[in-house]
């Protein structure tokens, strides 16, 4: 890796530019201001779009750039981390050398830009899971890695801004679309049905549970097929995926020497007034009290860590063993002004009653939460 020092790659003018574009309010939106917004695409709403984008994405990135240099024990040093922090300051350069839009060839030029910025940033999570691995390589072993609060914490803040950045950008370049499917408004499907997008989420899920194990227990999901409500099915998708492979993975490897057939994972969901609650529960055994404190940090997998197995692995889609399915997943659901919660009972056969996990995730129905702005 060839990353180097801030000042040897960048000119002091551009680092100053940071410095004060950093410091400036960074503005949110909420899922319904994008959804209402987006429902008439036509060339002065994608003007104004562009326009905003233009101002906001160089203040959200900034951020990220700055708070990249004054990470704690060391890690802003670590080869990994330079090159997440030289990906955004590329991006913070071509978003600020972008003249004023003023009309809509220079929007359409703004939108490639912006499209090929969201590329750039594709593997900034493994990238940056690599740059904590590195720095793990070099600490005191005597460290729980887990009590590390200011790494989980800042790593909280860095990957929900970055939700926050491709979501505005992706609604952005979406909006583009000539012929977008029925009931979408860029990512949001104004009718999305929950049950549906669990439905495929768990046969992803159960497809690489089949793969890595051979079988894969059974999904029931229970609720109104008929009901949805506004949403982003890939943001949905995404968190289900995470909570049922965690599930799957639990009940196969606590039923794989048993002569038993292993309980189905049970989802269901629930629509509220405020809330719709999606709660996947399984019977694999529960998660310890002492490890249930750790299972949001970004450092606890009781599975084998693939970086440690083959760096070159580090997309590969596994059952698990980053340690990052939870915290991802909750970040997510924050986005939208939700939550994940995770209730656990450990322990072995009780009669016919299994011990396990119930994962609750709430999604707010109403749309109107701003944006956390971290
Ligand atoms: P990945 O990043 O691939 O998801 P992971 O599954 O280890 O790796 P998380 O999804 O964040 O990471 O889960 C963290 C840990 O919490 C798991 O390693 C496991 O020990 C525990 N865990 C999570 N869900 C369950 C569950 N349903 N039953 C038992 N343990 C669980
Ligand atoms: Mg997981």
């Amino acid at each position: 890796m060839t990353a180097k020092k801030l000042c040897e790659t960048f000119s002091k003018s551009l680092i100053d530019d940071v410095q004060r574009w950093g410091c400036m309010k960074q503005t949110g939106v909420s899922l319904r201001y994008m959804m209402e917004f987006g429902s008439e695409p036509g060339d002065r709403n994608l003007l104004i779009s562009a326009q905003f984008l233009h101002k906001e994405l160089p203040i959200r990135i900034a951020r990220r750039a700055l708070e990249l240099e004054t990470l704690p024990y060391g890690l802003s040093e670590k080869p990994a981390v330079l090159k997440v922090r030289d990906w955004y300051l590329d991006s913070f350069r071509d978003l600020r050398s972008f003249s004023e839009i003023k009309d809509t060839s220079d929007e359409k030029e703004f939108t490639q830009m912006i499209k090929a910025i969201k590329v750039r940033h594709n593997n900034v999570v493994p990238m940056m899971a690599l740059g904590v691995q590195q720095l793990k390589k070099v600490m005191n072993p005597k460290i729980v890695y887990e009590d590390l609060d200011e790494i989980h914490q800042f790593l909280d803040r860095f990957y929900m801004s970055r939700i926050g950045i491709r979501m505005l950008i992706g609604q952005h370049v979406e909006l583009h679309n000539p012929d977008p499917p029925p009931h979408c408004v860029g990512y949001i499907h104004t009718k999305m049905s929950p049950l549906e997008v669990a439905r495929t989420a768990s046969e992803d899920a159960r497809a690489i549970c089949m793969r890595e194990y051979g079988c894969a227990p059974d999904v029931n999901i229970y609720g109104d097929p008929s009901f949805t409500f506004p949403y982003v099915p890939t943001h949905l998708h995404l968190m289900v995926f995470e909570l049922v492979k965690n599930s799957l993975r639990a009940v196969q490897e606590r039923f794989v020497d048993s002569d038993k057939v292993a309980p189905p994972i049970r989802i269901i969901v629930a629509d509220g007034i405020e809330d719709v609650t999606i709660k996947v529960s399984d019977e694999g055994g529960g998660i310890p009290r002492s490890g249930l404190s750790k299972i949001f940090t970004y450092l606890y997998s009781t599975a084998r860590n693939p970086l440690d197995v083959d760096l070159g692995t580090a997309d590969a889609v596994t059952m698990a063993g980053y340690g990052y399915g939870l915290p991802i997943s909750r970040l997510y659901a924050r986005y939208f002004g939700g939550d994940l919660q995770i209730i656990s009972m450990e322990g072995y056969e009780l009669r016919c009653v299994h011990a396990g996990t119930d994962a609750y995730l709430h999604l707010s129905r109403l749309g109107d939460s701003q944006e956390p702005l971290p």
